[in-house]
């Protein structure tokens, strides 16, 4: 990568970062492009288009540094497996050919020293076992949330007073019990239920109580599934 974009990428990594990456970023032809953020993907690697030489990335802006980082080494490792094996045969995208040039772009950074103790150790678990994608990485989308910015008038779910009420992305509002290992214990307005949501969830902080209209329906019976107890746990995976 030898446009002036490569400024622009390296602005969104960890700065004691770019020294390790920029040299990699210029051992490939790479477009990397500052996408709008998608619910579906991170980050994405074309190879060159027909007639072209430049492999084509996109990776969503609205990334942390680390998880920016990660997306970004994901991403050239497709383009290196790709430059590497293209020759010869076709490579399945996240097999073990993509595994060891992932693998050898990140061991540099990882033993940097730069990163992150909890993001250093995910990513060299990582590294042993890469997952097709980062958010499918539980350990890694983890240690990489802790360095998501709140977004305006929400604070982590962890980081509430017992007691008070707040509101998740769906609309459902809960009151804040005690903090169970990694989850906060709550109990949703209205119905009572409780609920284990993740402390690394982004919530927003209500006042008072908030009015929530008498339900007349008997309690259901059913146990909720435990997807629908553990609300909120999709939301860092926007
Ligand atoms: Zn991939």
């Amino acid at each position: 990568m030898k446009d002036p974009a490569a400024g622009v990428v390296c602005s969104f990594l960890p700065p004691a970062a770019v020294v390790h990456v920029a040299p990699l970023l210029a051992a490939y032809e790479l477009h990397v492009r500052i996408a709008r953020p998608r619910r579906t993907k991170l980050g994405d690697h074309r190879p060159p288009a027909v007639g072209r030489t430049a492999h084509r990335i996109s990776i969503n802006s609205n990334l942390n540094p680390y998880a920016f980082l990660t997306t970004l080494l994901h991403e050239v490792a497709h383009a290196a497996t790709w430059e590497r094996h293209r020759p010869r045969r076709r490579v399945r995208p996240h097999g073990p050919e993509w595994k060891r040039e992932f693998e050898a772009i990140l061991e540099p950074v990882v033993g940097a020293g730069v990163l992150p103790d909890e993001v250093a150790a995910a990513l060299a678990r990582s590294m042993r076992n890469p997952a097709a994608a980062t958010c499918s990485d539980r350990g890694l989308a983890l240690a990489l949330a802790r360095y998501d910015e709140p977004p305006a008038g929400r604070v982590r779910v962890e980081d509430l007073v017992e007691g008070t009420f707040f509101r998740i992305e769906s609309g459902q509002a809960f009151r804040a019990d005690r903090q169970v290992r990694t989850r906060r214990k709550c109990f949703e307005c209205g119905t009572g239920r409780e609920y284990r949501v993740h402390g690394l969830v982004f919530v927003e902080p209500l006042g008072e109580e908030p009015a929530v209209v008498a339900t007349t329906a008997r309690p259901r019976r059913r146990k909720p599934s435990k997807r629908r107890r553990r609300a909120g746990f999709g939301a860092w995976f926007r």
